[in-house]
């Protein structure tokens, strides 16, 4: 199946309150690595976010790029709507986007599976006397999630199920026709 992790490397975040767990870097191959996947915890337990950006536009007067929560334009202080962004099909904004990601459920699945293991053997191995945290050397200075990425995940992830079983009722219909 697809393509073989060969090494996952994972970074604990230092404080129990942030719900962003570890940071994670995925090697395929041998030879192509991601980095920047976030390990957070969820209330049904630990999910991945793919490495992703905020979205941005651009100021209607001088051009400047804007997230899209700004409520004023960051180099010319004009007005913004800060309810701006494109909404999905219940209304709620889309605030980030993936910058990798897998295409199929089943490299989903295969990497989740792949990062949770690798995150609990990191999560026993801290326990250990003697531990040394990793350090990926440009993401030392842990991030916090904020809540409503946090909550664009979860839709993502509820509407991403949803299609799932959409997909196997159908697969299994199509099987008892044919
Ligand atoms: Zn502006």
């Amino acid at each position: 199946m697809g393509l073989k992790i060969t090494e996952i490397r994972v970074k604990l975040t230092a404080d129990p309150r942030n719900k962003l767990k570890a940071y994670c870097s995925v090697t395929f191959e041998n030879s192509f690595v991601v980095r920047d996947l976030k390990i957070i915890e969820g209330a049904k337990g630990p999910f991945i976010a793919m490495p992703s950006r905020k979205l941005a536009d651009r100021c209607s007067r001088c051009g400047h790029k804007n997230n899209l929560r700004a409520h004023f334009c960051n180099q010319c202080g004009q007005r913004l709507d800060p309810e701006r962004a494109d909404r999905d099909v219940r209304g709620r904004a889309r605030l980030h986007a993936d910058l990798a990601h897998p295409i199929n459920s089943d490299c989903r699945i295969q990497l989740h599976k792949a990062i949770v293991s690798a995150y609990m053997d990191e999560l026993e191995q801290s326990k250990k006397a003697g531990y040394k945290p990793k350090t990926f050397d440009d993401f030392d200075d842990d991030d916090f999630i904020d809540d409503e990425y946090l909550h664009e995940l979860m839709r993502r992830k509820q509407e991403r199920e949803k299609h799932r079983r959409d997909d196997g009722g159908a697969e299994l219909a199509g099987g008892a026709s044919g």
